[in-house]
């Protein structure tokens, strides 16, 4: 059982709204246990990459594989078994339920979706809660969420809002994580340990990450690598210190 060479290929994929190109011939690969990062400015496609890479939408022309496994006819729910989870720019929660219930759900979700082999599926609905209750807290301490388990999830901070959602995205035991502007919308002690956290996640669980990112801080204090869109199409792809010298990715920050 060996590790294919990219957790993360996307070859010559355009993605098109009523004739407007949202992608053109973007192609990106990502290797196993690396950082990618994916700038540009508003109206990029930077979200429409993500959507494309989770199968959320069908692209047009181009292919998408996640580690090694062509996603184009699959559905979101079987890129989860492929070892892919999402976190959003808005986190997406259960804000009238608990913190634990949120993250419950995802454990019973990935649960779900296991091999179906009559074992495994009976294993799901008589595993013992308690071990389904170990898994929701050991999500909780290793996202600093161990205090708010019996808030309500609308009535914890932003900054934790987005945490529970990390939280329920490691549930899924993913391989490739994608994360849509994690610290969007954070005070900068948020940010700084949020940061911190996804350092943490990626050195512990050796996760690869994509991440779209406003804040270029972060940005750089993450990414192994950083691929610049602009109008759909990649202008640059390199190192942190290559991308940070680059005239061109200076002149679409400026507007010009
Ligand atoms: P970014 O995330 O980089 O800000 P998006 O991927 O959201 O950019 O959008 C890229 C372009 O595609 C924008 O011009 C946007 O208006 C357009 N677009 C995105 N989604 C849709 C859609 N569902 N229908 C029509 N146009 C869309
Ligand atoms: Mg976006």
């Amino acid at each position: 059982d060996h590790e294919p060479e990219y957790a993360l290929q996307l070859a010559g994929v355009t993605k098109t709204f009523s004739g407007f190109f949202a992608l053109k011939d973007v192609s990106l690969t990502v290797r196993p246990g690396e950082i990618q990062a994916i700038i540009g400015p508003n109206g990029a496609g930077k979200s429409t990459l993500f959507a494309s890479v989770a199968a959320e939408i069908a692209v047009d022309g181009g292919s998408v594989a996640i580690l090694g496994h062509a996603t184009s006819k699959k559905d979101p729910s079987s890129l989860v078994q492929l070892g892919l989870s999402r976190a959003f720019q808005v986190a997406r929660i259960y804000p009238s339920m608990t913190v634990f219930e949120n993250i419950m759900i995802a454990v019973l979700g990935i649960e779900r979706l296991r091999p179906t082999s009559l074992g495994r599926r009976v294993g799901t609905f008589f595993a013992p809660r308690r071990l389904l209750s170990a898994r929701v807290v050991q999500a909780a301490t290793e996202t600093g969420l161990e205090d708010v388990l019996s808030y309500r999830a609308g009535a914890i901070s932003h900054g934790d809002k987005k945490r529970l959602e990390l939280a329920m995205a490691l549930c899924m035991e993913p391989k490739v994580l994608l994360l849509d502007e994690p610290t969007a919308g954070m005070s900068p002690e948020e940010t700084e340990s949020t940061v911190a956290l996804l350092k943490k996640l990626h050195n512990d669980r050796r996760l690869t990450m994509l991440i779209t990112e406003h804040d270029l801080s972060v940005v750089y204090a993450l990414s192994d690598r950083i691929a610049v869109l602009n109008r759909g199409a990649i202008i640059a792809n390199g190192l942190p210190d290559e991308i940070r010298r680059n005239s061109e990715v200076a002149r679409v920050y400026m507007g010009g």
